[in-house]
This record gives C-alpha cells, structure tokens and sequence, in this order.
C-alpha cells in the first residue's frame, strides 16, 4: 500500500485536482490518498471561529458567504458533466448548511472551532471522490472520523488508529480521505495541529505498514535553505530519518513537525514530490544516510528565550532538576539550553504559561526573558564533528549577534539563537558560507 498526500496547493485549483487524479490513476499499486483542505480554506474557516469566538456574528456571516461562492465558482470548474455540477453543489449545500447551524451557537467555543475547521478537509475529499466517480475511477471515501484517535495526552493513538484502519483497507484499492482531522479521546471532533495532513499520512502509514509514504506539494523537495528567505536554494535528494525530522521540527514547513516519526518507526521511506513537476526527483528520506555533509538550514520564528541567573546555582546540585520541573508542571517543552557557573537559559516556543513559569523561576533567582527569537539550525550527519564547520558558522554570522549555541548535543544539528529581525541575514549568509 502506498499513501499519497497532497497539500492545499496540490488540491486548490481545478485543474490541480486534474492533475493528481492522472497521477493516482499512472499507478497501480493499492493506495490511500491523504488530502488537505483546498488552499485558503483552512484560513478561512480559522478567520470565521475567530469572529464567532470574539462574538461577530454578521463577520462571521459575510466570510460564510465569500467561501461558499468560491466553492461554487470550483466545482464549475472542476466536473464536466452537469449531472455531476449538481451532484457537488447538493454536498456543497450539505455542508455550509452545518456550517451556518455551528454559527448560530450562542457560546461559539475553541471545541466549536475544531469542530468547524474540520469541514476544509471533509469539502475536499467529498469533491475530489465525485471526481474520481465523473472519470469512472473506483475509489471509497474513508472518514478520518472514523479512524484517527487522540489519547488522553493528545498524542496519536497509534493502536486504535491501526485496528480501526486495517479492517477498513484491508481489500486494497483506492481509498480517499482526511488529512488534520481526529477525534480526541472523549470522541470530539479534533486536529493534528497547523500542517498537520503530513502528520496523518505519516500516522496513516505506520498504521497499516505501508509500502512507503508520498507527500506532494509545491516544491521539488526538501531545499536546503529555506526557499521563501534565501535565493538559489537546492533540492537534496536523500535525507536520514533524523535529518528530515530536525528539519522539520527547526522550521522547514514543507513537513510538520512531527511527521517524520510514525514512518521512521516502522522504516517506511517519505518520498517529498512536486506535484506541478512530478518527473523532478524529489527528496527521498529512509534510514540510509550519507556522513559528513551539511544537508540543509533551517529556521524556527516563535521563539522565547528565558535566562534564570541565580548565585545559588554556583556549585549547587539539583539546582537544574528544580528548573525543568517547573517546564515540566506547564506541560512546556525546551528546545535549547545553555548553562554557565551562574546562570542557564532556555527556549520554548509555547508561551502559553509564560507568566505562571516566570512566577515559580523567579524563585530560584533573577529570570531574564527575549520573546521574537529565532533559532536558526544546521544540519547533517554528523555534521557535528566536520572540522572546520564551527569557524565557517562564525564567519558567515560575523555581524549578526549569537544569543545562544548549542553544538553536541545531537551530532546532526549545530543550533544558534539570534533575533528573529536578523533572520534573513543570517540564513542568506550561511548560505553564502556554507554551500558556496
Ligand atoms: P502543502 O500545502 O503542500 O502542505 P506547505 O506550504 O505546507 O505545502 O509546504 C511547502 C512549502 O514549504 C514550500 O512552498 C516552501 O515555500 C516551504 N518551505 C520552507 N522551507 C522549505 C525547505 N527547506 N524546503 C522546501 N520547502 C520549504
Ligand atoms: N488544512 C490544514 C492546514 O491548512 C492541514 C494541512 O493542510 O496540512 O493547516
Ligand atoms: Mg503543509
């Protein structure tokens, strides 16, 4: 089995649709196709809970309407027949319909929402599926709803996402569904996060043991830089598991940032294709890897950095225990961490519980707090230990200001904290003086 993903780009347009259903159909193989909301949507739909959370019911209502026209002006677009234009404009109908009901909630709450950001994908994959029925392709629809569980934690269920899928695609074929969406472990309606349709193909795949996981966008693979920042980035054709996976956790946004995992599990490769340019190689990501090379930079915006400065950490043990248990009570992960005789700083990038945190770190001595950081990252296998790197890193950043480093901790990742307004100078100029 294998599973073909495509993102809001690859589905936004008619005639993408006619594209990656020509793609599907050139191969044989038994497949599940993930697909994600047409592009725009999931904004909208984003933009439409605000206004209904901050009470704008007519705001709400105006946007309503501007994203049912588009769909109407798409399926126009899209079938052939006209049997088939109706067929769509009665789900379309369905749909905004329970959209419009979801609106008139007197207390339009987050739960609400996730309720309602969901239809971006349900709209697609039922528009996509009547497609593939107009060109007389076999294809079932599967509901996400029915098989995608969070666990208490929030966290995939990976044992009841296989035993619901399994049964469920057991006979092979095409099946259609859902990328983002879930339900959480009380049975509501829930999502994987922004991005998050990579995530379900990934999880998808690791659930049935597939062949191999395909995910399609608008690029030709992961670069190694990040292409909307710096010019004349490349495409890298392999990547390890854990390569892609610091990439994407760092702030590549071709992949969310826990996709890589369910398929490293189980070893599956994660093919990256362009869906405008399919014959381009793409990236391939799967458990062999080349040492020694820089693979690519990436950068993660968002970034708050917090320094706890405390006379009493001189020589003192434990002193760090008490530090991450505070992170650890909010349910607030650290990304980077530096230390010295008398101080230690960290990075989150969920600032959520920022105040209560700063509260109970305050405690153990002076707490010092940069928001708008970024954390810029470079990696490789092994990239740690290539001599010379480190004096290559300092050259190209020679006048932009270093909060932080961390080298050593993973042997493919060298990563620095800079301010977030030095960003692109930092990624062109490393660019500059690592791939020149
Ligand atoms: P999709 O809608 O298909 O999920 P995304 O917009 O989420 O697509 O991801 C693709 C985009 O990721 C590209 O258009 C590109 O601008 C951006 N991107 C950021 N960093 C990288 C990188 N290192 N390599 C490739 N693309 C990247
Ligand atoms: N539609 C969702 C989003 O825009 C999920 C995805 O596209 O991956 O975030
Ligand atoms: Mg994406």
């Amino acid at each position: 089995m294998i599973i073909y993903k495509f993102g809001g780009t690859s589905v936004g347009k008619p005639e993408r649709m006619h594209a990656i259903a020509n793609l599907i159909q050139a191969d044989p193989s038994s497949k599940i196709v993930v697909l994600s909301a047409l592009s725009g949507t999931t904004n909208s739909l984003v933009a439409i809970g605000d206004q209904l959370i901050a009470n704008n019911k007519d705001a709400a209502d105006l946007l309503i309407k501007s994203l049912k026209n588009h769909y109407a002006e798409f399926i126009d677009a899209l079938y052939k027949t006209d049997a088939k234009k109706d067929e769509a404009s009665t789900i379309i109908e369905k749909y905004f319909k329970e959209i419009e009901a979801l609106a008139l909630i007197p207390d339009f709450n987050h739960g609400n929402n996730k309720t309602l950001v969901a239809y971006g994908e349900i709209l697609s994959t039922n528009l996509f599926t009547l497609y593939l029925q107009e060109l007389e392709v076999k294809a079932t629809l599967l509901d996400a709803l029915d098989f995608m569980r969070l666990n208490e934690e929030g966290e995939p269920d990976m044992e009841s996402i296989s035993a619901n899928l399994k049964p469920l695609t057991a006979g092979g074929g095409t099946y259609i569904t859902q990328g983002f969406i879930c339900r959480n472990h009380t049975g509501q309606t829930d999502n994987l996060k922004r991005g998050g349709s990579d995530y379900s193909a990934s999880l998808i795949g690791a659930a049935i043991d597939a062949d191999e996981v395909q995910i399609w966008t608008d690029i030709d693979g992961m670069h190694n830089n990040d292409p909307r920042v710096v010019d004349n980035t490349r495409p890298i054709a392999h990547l390890t598991f854990d390569e892609a996976a610091e990439l994407a956790y760092f702030g590549a946004k071709i992949l969310h940032p826990s996709s890589i995992l369910p398929a490293q599990t189980k070893s599956i490769p994660v093919k990256l294709k362009n869906t405008m340019a399919p014959e381009a190689e793409g990236t391939t990501i799967s458990i062999e890897g080349t040492e020694g090379d820089i693979k690519a930079i990436a950068a993660k915006d968002g970034i708050t950095a917090i320094k706890i400065k405390s006379t009493r950490m001189l020589l003192a043990h434990g002193f760090l225990r008490r530090v991450f248990e505070v992170f650890e009570k909010y349910k607030t992960s650290i990304d980077m961490i530096t230390t010295s005789e008398v101080a230690v700083s960290v990075t989150i990038d969920n600032d959520q519980n920022l105040s209560q945190i700063r509260k109970e770190l305050e405690q153990f001595g002076t707490v010092a707090i940069d928001r708008n950081q970024t954390i810029v990252c470079i990696v490789g296998s092994m990239v740690s230990e290539k001599k010379g790197l480190v004096k290559l890193i300092f050259n190209a950043l020679s006048d932009v200001p270093v909060r932080m480093v961390s080298y050593g901790g993973s042997r493919n990742n060298i990563s620095l904290l800079i301010s977030s307004e030095d960003k692109t100078k930092a990624l062109v100029n490393l660019h500059e003086g690592l791939f020149k």
